[in-house]
């Protein structure tokens, strides 16, 4: 990142980074823009610099945030109507380990509200316009925070990625996005989507920096308990001996020990998924795929084919236990304790249900429904309880697959950026983007969207790197074999 050099100073970067944002501001990519707090804060680097004080790995460097992130500066709105106005007394724990080392937030990044979809147009601000072709979406539901790194605003964003969110907009935008293992950064202060598989990632320009920012936000935190024991830093994939109190995570590792990632394996065998080569994937996106693979065989790494039929229920698993999980993290949102309230209001139960009428975007509202039904008595064991059995299916399929090759390349999604309004009007189409995508989140494995190319119309192809538990170093330097020209942002 350009700081580390010193040659510049953080008020410069920060001033230029915000000129960027107001330039491209017909992109839609900013809910807020932090110009008084991030100028403030550059004056502080610049003055400790001036002093010779130690300044921390990422001082002065701009970042954007997600709108999902809670922090105290601007209001927190998830890009949902419901949460506007609302203004956090708390700050994530990722922010806070960003910010310790002197990363300057720079703005918030449009998203689906409540990180609901693939395109950024559930969002409540409109949405967020495709970095290489304004006519076609960011994807989702990161959409901002891929645009902001790929237009070259920002050195880096931040992301959640519960069924793509990072991942499929990094690869629409032709930039890094990472998905890390789940429990590998702290949820403590992101708005939650789905608990059991939302993960806190990153959008950069090169997979040095991926690195960089994964050392620094990575590790246990005692506010999120699923979080685990520090394993990015220790170069170890196996670091539960040293927590013995994470019961929890060391039974679960100890039961997938075959998931499990040892940093001193040097990758040699890379797998592909078959069924993830067929017609219904863009002809351009599998030429990618084809172009890698070549790469690949050329630098003396085995290709091995991988029948993983378990993955074609992921997507229909995934539609059922997230939004069960999704019904039950919104319903906080009441009109009593956060954000908007409407103002119809006579009594306390039309406050509520005036609130959620008004505050949520109709997707919101479709999970919620959804979500409620899968889990009513009744429907439970037919619905549930099936997908949690197929999610189980998905993680033996993960475990088999990498005791046959060290790492998974297959395609982000089936088709690069499609146009605006194109699906927004048919949710099935829209879920349907996800197919790739979701099972990572199901099994907790990470997955790394690295530019591939550019179709024959200039949209930016991607693909994902898939790695077992606890692999992201490795991921994320193994991507390295995979960049054969200079891929990473627009500009
Ligand atoms: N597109 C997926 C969904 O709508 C993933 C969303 C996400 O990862 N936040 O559920």
């Amino acid at each position: 990142m350009k700081i580390a050099n010193k040659k510049v100073t953080a008020e410069r970067l920060v001033r230029d980074a915000l000129e960027k944002a107001k330039h491209f501001s017909d992109y839609n990519i900013f809910t807020f823009l932090n110009e008084e707090g991030a100028l403030k804060k550059a004056r502080e680097i610049d003055e400790k610099i001036k002093r010779g004080e130690k300044v921390g790995k990422l001082a002065g460097v701009p970042y954007a945030l997600k709108d999902n992130f809670l922090s105290p500066e601007g209001e927190t709105t998830a890009s949902a109507h419901i949460l506007e106005g609302f203004k956090s007394p708390i700050m994530a724990t990722s922010v806070k380990k960003l910010e310790d080392e002197g990363a300057i937030m720079i703005g918030r990044t449009n998203l689906d509200a409540f990180a609901h979809g693939s395109s950024t147009e559930n969002s409540y601000f409109g949405p967020t316009l495709n970095a290489y072709d304004r006519e076609r979406v960011a994807g989702g539901s990161s959409g901002g925070s891929a645009v902001a790194v790929a237009l070259d605003i920002v050195e880096f964003a931040t992301g959640t990625d519960t069924g793509g969110s990072i991942r499929q907009p990094a690869s629409f935008n032709g930039v890094y996005g990472l998905k890390p293992t789940y429990g590998c950064i702290s949820r403590y202060g992101v708005v939650a989507m789905a608990s059991s598989t939302d993960c806190i990632g990153f959008f950069t320009k090169t997979p040095e920096d991926m690195d960089l920012l994964m050392s620094v936000a990575s590790g246990r935190d005692p506010k999120d308990m699923t979080t685990l024991p520090d394993y990015y830093n220790a170069g170890d994939g196996l670091t539960d001996a040293a927590c013995p109190s994470d019961t929890l995570q060391a039974a679960q590792a100890k039961s997938s020990r075959s998931t499990e990632h040892a940093a001193s394996v040097k990758p040699s065998r890379i797998g592909i998924v078959k069924d993830f080569d067929n017609e219904s994937v863009d002809k351009e996106i599998r030429l990618a795929l084809k172009n890698k693979i070549d790469l690949l065989k050329s630098k003396g790494y085995e290709i091995v084919e991988l029948e993983m039929p378990a993955l074609k229920y992921a997507l229909a698993a995934y539609y059922i236990i997230v939004p069960a999980e999704v019904a039950s993290n919104l319903s906080r949102y009441d009109g009593v304790r956060y954000g908007f309230r409407s103002e119809k209001t006579k009594d306390l139960d039309s406050l509520y249900i005036d609130t959620r009428s008004e505050g949520f975007m109709p997707e919101n509202k479709r999970r919620i429904m959804i979500g409620n039904f899968v889990l009513s008595s009744g429907f439970y064991d037919a619905y549930f309880l099936k997908a949690a059995k197929a999610r189980t299916l998905i993680i033996k399929e993960y475990e088999k697959a990498f005791s046959k090759c060290d790492f998974i390349l297959t395609p982000v999604s089936p088709n690069p950026a499609f146009k605006l309004g194109e699906k927004v009007n048919d949710p099935v189409s829209m879920y349907l983007e996800d197919v790739m995508s979701v099972s990572l989140n199901l099994a907790g494995v990470p997955g790394l969207a690295i530019p591939a190319g550019k179709t024959k119309n200039g949209l930016p192809v991607g693909l994902q790197l898939i790695g077992p538990r606890r692999s992201d170093k490795s991921l994320i330097e193994f991507s390295k074999v995979l960049n054969d020209n200079n891929e990473g942002g627009k500009n």
